[in-house]
């Protein structure tokens, strides 16, 4: 029954925050009295792994290194064995949304608490949602068991993320607080979480992308990334995760990239249909936000449209007229012929 009455779901968990804070995870694993932690690492944080299983001494069972973008349901298969194997009973995963989804696609097959320690600025750390792809096809599904118990950032972890995935990622996050903006049903806090979000990766990005060893500015990219990936867990993505969701699913995109693009096209198609969340974003950007956005995407090295992702021409309609078949909540219509204008602007 629709009655208006908003209801406004709070992830409790706890979070650290700051320079050094990846020493503290022993504390954290104790505190969920775990005894054999099976680390989940992405490669490239294969070294701070390493220090990490040091630091655990006896609690350390084990590690997985080879988390793979979207969670496919195999490498599900081969990691819960190794935890199987070592009789783990609790997760520590560090890397981007790939080490964390495969942390929470392990968390929602046996209930074992995590620690989540995120490199990138993906935000799902944050969230209750996990992507899983069997045979190609990718589902998501919601559940409060698969948010971890506590998260920990530490900004240090980022100082190495190359240029192209520190500017990507961002964006991947702005493009949660964005839609959390022009959300018809969000409540004030995802609202506050939105702009406090927009704010500090508007501020902080160009500040990371001319230094990108200034931590003060990660630390605030990273905080701003906590609160996009609250967002997304609490607030309902509109046409741009819909696009990002049918576009990476149908040709195995690369995530950030591909939401990176996209983000200043969906602005565009948007925001006319959002008055308050342009008056908001125009406040944080000092102009244009669509410009803003813009101008901070075309300062990727690599790909910046969806033809140079490798999208072809020719499927851009059936892709507008399954996303418009089926929309997101979104504050414009969404038609075929509008949304294939969008994607061409982007191919
Ligand atoms: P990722 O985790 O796939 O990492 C991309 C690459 O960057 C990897 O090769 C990784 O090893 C490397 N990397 C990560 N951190 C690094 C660092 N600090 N320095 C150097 N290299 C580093 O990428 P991502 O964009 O963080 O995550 C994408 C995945 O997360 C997708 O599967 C997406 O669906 C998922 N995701 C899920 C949610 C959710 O709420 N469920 C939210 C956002 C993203």
């Amino acid at each position: 029954m629709e009655t208006g009455i908003r209801v406004h779901q709070v992830y409790a968990g706890r979070v650290l925050q700051g320079s050094g804070a990846l020493a503290l995870v022993p504390d954290e694993v104790e505190r969920l009295g775990a005894q054999r932690v099976l680390v989940i690492a992405a490669p490239s944080s294969a070294g701070v792994a390493q220090d990490l299983a040091a630091g655990l001494e006896e609690r350390y069972a084990a590690t997985f290194g080879r988390p793979v973008q979207h969670s496919p349901v195999e490498v599900t298969a081969e990691a819960l064995a190794l935890a199987g194997e070592v009789r783990a009973d609790a997760l520590v995963a560090i890397g981007g949304g790939s080490a964390i989804g495969l942390s929470k696609a392990l968390a929602g097959r046996t209930g074992m608490p995590q620690v989540a320690v995120p490199t990138t600025y993906a935000g799902s750390e944050a969230t209750p949602v996990l992507g899983e792809t069997e045979n190609g096809v990718k589902t998501t599904r919601r559940d409060p068991a698969l948010a971890p118990s506590s998260i920990v950032y530490d900004p240090d972890l980022t100082l190495a993320l190359p240029r192209g995935l520190t500017l990507t990622s961002a964006l991947n996050a702005l493009a949660h607080a964005v839609e959390t903006l022009w959300d018809t049903g969000a409540s004030a806090a995802t609202r506050a979480y939105a702009v406090e979000s927009a704010d500090g990766i508007l501020a902080a990005l160009p500040v990371v992308l001319d230094r990108p060893s200034d931590v003060q500015a990660r630390a605030r990219l990273q905080e701003s990334a906590w609160l996009a990936g609250a967002c997304l867990a609490q607030a309902q993505m509109g046409l741009h995760h819909q696009l990002a969701h049918t576009l990476g699913g149908t040709f195995g995109l690369p995530h950030a990239e591909l939401h990176a693009l996209l983000l200043a096209h969906v602005m565009r198609f948007n925001l006319a249909a959002a008055p308050d969340a342009a008056a908001r974003l125009t406040r944080l950007a000092n102009g244009d936000p669509t410009l803003a956005v813009a101008s901070l995407a075309s300062m990727h090295d690599g790909p910046t449209t969806l033809r140079a992702l490798g999208v072809p021409r020719d499927a851009l309609r059936e892709v507008a007229e399954r996303v418009a078949a089926n929309p997101y909540p979104n504050p414009r219509p969404v038609t075929a012929d509008a949304v294939e204008e969008l994607l061409l602007a982007a191919w």
